[in-house]
């Protein structure tokens, strides 16, 4: 029984697929994609994002395959990244053989697009011989003319329909290592295109909100909608589309997924909005913080709060808190304990200093408990 049932999510039981060495589905932990947008066949400008994407905490990145020179860039982009790399294919069934044959860990394709029963067996041989996972990404905008026809507009039966259509492609080619998108820029299309899916197949699914807009309404945006699902339990990977550089869309992924206790990466940092009882500047305060400890990957929970309204409470929760108090001398709290006093002059680097001193100490402590039990083990 949980201690605070009121938080617990029950995930929908999927089956599991690989992209590259990244389980999706299953009991992996949800994972968090992005696209590129340079020009594929640009070697160095793509590898550069999707290093930023990397650094950001992506688990697979995306990159479109229009043309021969795209897909023949994979060769060189692959080897030269850690993460996963998913080929987006449009139509053309040669383009996502070459991606399969450079390097691609996965191929977002629909089979019922490519034309024949042959380019599909094709498709999922050279998946098959390089060890490629796919993705069905039905789309709101580009639905099938026979489904518009019959249900008259893009609607959530129509979008299932379409995927289920496509995974019957797939699963006659005795292809199973397939997840499933269902993205429609509309929110409450998109919710219950995936709840329908959700319900009539156990295969992991990819969520988005697509084309959701700029930062701030794109992060509005998925966050309704996304949240909405996660919080159902339904969703094993997810892509913020957001009309922004790729890593800011990763960041939002991270924050929403950490928002519902889904996944936990870098710094949390709960901070108040401010108001006149401020006894330093909260929101200059947290900007900075936020900056100066974007390199933090250890999860950890950070407090700053303006005055003693709620930062006493608030920190109570945290790793680390500080709460502004009178005359410039604050409060800092270590592991929900007030610790000791600060003086106004060195918020920023003191907080800098604690944190990653804390980071350390518990990467530290997860190496030897790493450690401990595969020595338990060998023994
Ligand atoms: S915690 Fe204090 S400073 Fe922050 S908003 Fe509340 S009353 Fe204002």
């Amino acid at each position: 029984m949980s201690v605070r049932p009121y938080r617990d999510i029950q995930r929908r039981a999927s089956r599991q697929i690989h992209v590259g060495r990244v389980p999706v589905g299953g009991d992996a932990p949800i994972t968090v994609q992005t696209m590129t947008n340079t020009p594929t066949a640009d070697v160095a400008a793509t590898v550069a994002q999707i290093r930023r994407a990397e650094a950001a905490g992506a688990d697979i990145v995306r990159v479109s395959c229009p043309d021969e020179a795209s897909s023949a860039a994979l060769r060189h982009i692959v080897p030269q990244v850690s993460v996963p790399i998913v080929a987006d294919i449009h139509f053309h069934y040669r383009r996502a053989i070459e991606a399969a044959e450079n390097g691609a860990a996965c191929l977002r394709i629909n089979p019922g697009n490519i034309g024949s029963a042959e380019r599909v067996r094709e498709v999922v041989k050279a998946a098959k011989d390089h060890g490629c996972s796919m993705r069905i990404g039905v789309n709101a905008g580009s639905l099938e003319k026979h489904l518009l026809e019959k249900y008259g507009e893009p609607c959530p039966e129509a979008m299932v329909e379409s995927a289920l259509d496509h995974a019957r492609i797939l699963e006659d080619n005795d292809f199973f290592e397939f997840k499933i998108s269902v993205k429609a820029s509309d929110v409450f299309l998109a919710v219950a295109a995936y709840q329908g899916l959700a319900d009539a197949c156990d295969y992991p699914l990819h969520l988005g909100i697509t084309e959701a807009g700029a930062q701030r309404v794109g992060t509005v945006k998925s966050s309704i909608g996304m949240g909405m699902l996660l919080w159902s339990g339904i969703g094993d990977t997810i892509r913020v589309s957001l009309s922004a550089p790729p890593e800011e869309e990763v960041k939002v992924g991270f924050d929403i997924l950490k928002s519902l206790n889904l996944r936990h990466r870098g710094v949390n940092v709960i901070s108040c909005p401010s108001c006149a009882r401020q006894q330093f500047d909260v929101i200059e305060t947290v900007k900075v913080l936020e900056d100066r400890l974007a390199h933090i990957t250890t999860p950890m929970t950070v407090s700053v709060i303006g005055c003693v309204v709620n930062g006493p409470g608030e920190a109570r929760e945290t790793d680390i808190g500080i709460t502004g108090g009178g005359n410039g001398t604050h409060m800092v709290y270590i592991a929900g304990q007030p610790h000791h006093r600060l003086k106004q002059a060195d918020v920023v680097d003191h907080m800098v200093e604690l944190i990653e001193q804390k980071a350390a100490e518990l990467e530290a402590e997860k190496t030897a408990s790493k450690n401990g039990a595969a020595t338990a083990a060998a023994e």
